[in-house]
């Protein structure tokens, strides 16, 4: 059969944890599959192959109708605290159908999103809707050439049945490319359940498939919680970086490898505001901008407080040094955003007046309502059609103290602006770009998601004609609000 021409490579080890980890079954098949776009970059990344397949077949594999050789098909359980409720969770909506191991001998699970009920679904249906599932595909590849640890998309087909939310909407399969769904929920499960004898069996799991340097270390899961910390703390800059809001970062939307996952009501925020939230669950703000960091650290406690049974015997002990370590967060985060924000502005050096004239700026572009995105490529002497607000007096005051601190050392300007273009992308996928996309895309029209697409490739580099993506959403769409996608 043809899923070897493809080039699949599986090699499933989560399935080989115990029962109550997961459970094992098939993607229920759908009416009428219907490939509607493949990420033809990805799949060569992964080593995979798709050219000599009909799209009729294509669409049976990312349906799930066909299953490829050597998969072995699960969804995994998990808990989580959902704004700040523990639950138990589970995957209710999705299907690993195997781990595939690329040519550079790289392990990925490849996963459908709205693949049918499982014995996690609750009262869900297990379906999906074709509007977010091209959503995840577009913010998650947009991520990816961004330069930001992320899931991928490989693939989403129509599944030729309807989806009942508050309107029949149209349904859709969208597979996800992970290095893994171990989740900071997936440790809070194994921790609670089987006496925690799912915790030690979890915990040399992720190791072996994540970190397996750290396996002969003296404390392991020490050193498991410190790398976590990391790396989440550097993602968490990342986003700030790019004004990325994820909306929904519950402790099941936590990977332990570092990558972001899960889009959900994610979005990027135009106007400068730290308080920016476009969820429209979110009443209290708590996944807002500005407390995404504050967030990661909570989340990280909880990672920590399931690690409690193998730190350490004692468990006040356990508890004290896991304090310890969860504490150090804040300066951990401090450090890589103001690196990160001086590398926005270009500052080369110390200087101890740095973090004010960076929120200095902040407080402008707050004040002014000022682009975020907008604000820092218009610095890089990048052409802005809205650029009145920059004739300002206090920005004007702000960017010669700028220009003198970029001059500091005999630094050139083009020095700074060589830092810059790395860091400050030049278009970002604007939420009325996308939703203009999504709706043609729902009508059957995939000409704006394409070049959506094509665009958001090359970020960091400038691009002919595209002034209508790097605009500010128009002002009958600025107050835009997201919905979990379910
Ligand atoms: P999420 O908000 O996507 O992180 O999902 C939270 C939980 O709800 C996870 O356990 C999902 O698997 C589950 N879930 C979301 N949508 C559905 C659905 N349509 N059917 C069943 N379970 C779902
Ligand atoms: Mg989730």
């Amino acid at each position: 059969m043809s899923s070897n021409k493809i080039g699949w490579n599986f090699d499933n080890t989560y399935s080989k944890l115990p029962k109550s980890m997961l459970s094992k079954l098939s993607p229920n098949p759908v009416k009428h599959p219907e490939i509607i776009i493949i990420n033809q970059n990805l799949s060569k990344e992964l080593s995979l192959n798709f050219s000599g397949v009909e799209n009729e077949e294509l669409a049976s594999i990312f349906s799930g109708n066909l299953l490829p050789d050597g998969s072995e098909s699960i969804a995994q359980a998990y808990a989580g605290h959902q704004f700040g409720h523990f639950t138990m969770l589970g995957d209710g909506r999705t299907i690993i159908i195997g781990e595939h191991i690329d040519k550079k001998n790289k392990r990925f699970d490849i996963q459908f999103k709205g693949s049918g009920k499982t014995p996690y679904s609750r009262n869900g249906d297990g379906r999906a809707a074709l509007g977010p599932m091209l959503r995840e595909y577009v913010i998650s590849e947009a991520m990816h050439y961004l330069g930001i640890p992320t899931t991928r998309s490989l693939a989403v087909v129509k599944t030729g049945e309807t989806v009942m939310r508050e309107t029949p909407l149209t349904g859709a399969i969208l597979t996800r490319v992970a290095e893994s769904h171990i989740r900071v929920g997936t440790f809070q499960y194994a921790n609670i359940t089987e006496n925690q004898k799912n915790l030690k069996t979890l915990f040399d799991y992720t190791i072996d498939r994540h970190y397996p340097n750290i396996k002969k270390s003296k404390n392991a899961a020490i050193d498991l919680l410190k790398i976590v910390i990391q790396k989440q703390a550097k993602l968490v800059t990342e986003w700030m970086r790019v004004g990325f809001i994820h909306g929904v970062m519950n402790t099941d939307n936590m990977t332990i490898s570092g990558e972001t996952i899960d889009y959900g009501p994610c979005a990027f925020m135009d106007i400068y505001n730290p308080e920016t939230v476009f969820s429209s669950i979110d009443h209290q703000g708590r996944y807002a901008y500005f407390n995404q960091p504050g967030i990661t650290k909570w989340n990280l406690a909880r990672f920590a407080e399931s690690l409690i049974p193998i730190i350490d015997k004692n468990k006040d002990q356990a508890i004290s040094t896991a304090t310890k370590i969860i504490n150090n967060f804040a300066e951990i985060y401090k450090k890589y955003w103001l690196e990160m924000m001086k590398n926005k502005l270009g500052l080369f050096d110390e200087n101890e007046n740095d973090e004010i004239l960076i929120t200095d700026l902040l407080m402008w572009m707050y004040k002014n309502k000022a682009d975020y995105t907008n604000t820092f490529c218009y610095l890089m002497k990048e052409n802005i059609r809205e650029n009145k607000i920059y004739k300002n007096d206090t920005f004007i005051d702000w960017q010669k103290k700028w220009l003198k601190r970029l001059g500091f050392k005999n630094n050139s300007f083009e020095n700074s602006l060589n830092i810059m273009r790395k860091v400050n992308p030049l278009v970002i996928p604007r939420n009325h770009k996308v939703e203009e996309a999504l709706d043609a895309a729902n009508k059957n029209d995939l000409n704006l998601l394409n070049n959506l697409l094509k665009i958001l490739k090359t970020p960091y580099e400038s691009q002919k004609n595209i002034e209508d993506y790097r605009d500010p959403a128009p002002l009958s769409k600025k107050k835009y609000q997201t919905f979990c996608g379910t």
